[in-house]
């Protein structure tokens, strides 16, 4: 009846430590040490942060960031899908619309707010998946720590991609004749010179007027040689139909 329960008695053939010989019994008080001792002539592993800084895999999700388009315009449009499939609750937006006079990215809106609250993130990436224009993106910046909490809050300004040479900042004009699809399929290859000249009129101390590159007429625009309000020229205008876009259609 009982055969198959198994018997709960201890074998004490199991419980048998095989005896030490004389050389054994010798050593064994140092025996411990041979692990110290073999370790003390293999090559360390351990990393000396924050001294030396060692690469992350290319793909570590770290810190965000809220990419541009090449003419300067914002990629975010204010939809709140990001926010929506966070499962920290982590990101808030708040949308606003675009403007003849303030145009900060392709299309009707932009996100006027923009906050990641890295005392939640997780650095799950459903945000950046959720993105429809790849606006948010995710760095390999790791070294996010803080003395307080509101520093750990990360305001737009704080996530914004860099403006990189040859771009254009916003708010400006939409490039001429180009659509927010457009935009999307990364035929927008640059500042035109239509777009560079609204600037030189509206904000003509912008610092990258000095170095925005119009896909137009190549070259740092001059804003000496073209004073504010300088009516666009007609040649560069009647090329921006094709000027302002990339041909090939790649990003
Ligand atoms: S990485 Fe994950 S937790 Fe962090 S903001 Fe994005 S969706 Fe939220
Ligand atoms: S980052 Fe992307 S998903 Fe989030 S509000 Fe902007 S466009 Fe929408």
């Amino acid at each position: 009846m009982t055969d198959h329960i198994p018997s709960t008695s201890p074998d004490p053939e199991l419980w048998d430590r095989p005896k030490k010989g004389p050389a054994g019994e010798l050593f064994a008080p140092v025996a411990g040490y041979g692990v110290t001792i073999s370790s003390m002539f293999r090559k360390p592993v351990t990393e000396q942060y924050p001294e030396e800084k060692v690469p992350t895999a290319p793909r570590y999700h770290g810190r965000h960031q809220l990419n541009r388009y090449p003419d300067g315009l914002e990629r975010c449009i204010g939809c709140e899908l990001c926010a929506w499939a966070c499962p920290a609750d982590a990101i808030f937006v708040e949308a606003a619309n675009n403007t003849p006079d303030n145009q900060v990215s392709p299309g009707e809106r932009y996100g006027r707010v923009y906050q990641i609250n890295y005392l939640r993130c997780i650095f799950c990436g459903f945000c950046i998946q959720a993105c429809p224009t790849r606006a948010l993106t995710m760095t390999n910046e790791y070294e996010l720590a803080g003395p307080t909490r509101e520093g750990l809050v990360y305001e737009k300004e704080d996530l914004l991609a860099p403006m990189l040479e040859g771009m254009l900042a916003a708010p400006h004009p939409m490039a001429e004749g180009a659509s927010d699809a457009d935009y999307y399929r990364g035929e927008v290859a640059g500042p035109t010179a239509a777009q560079i000249e609204w600037v030189a009129e509206h904000r003509p101390d912008d610092p990258t007027l000095a170095t925005a590159v119009s896909v137009d007429a190549p070259g740092p625009f001059d804003a000496a040689a073209a004073p504010a309000g300088a009516p666009v020229d007609s040649a560069a205008a009647s090329a921006d139909a094709s000027g302002g876009k990339r041909t090939e259609g790649g990003r």
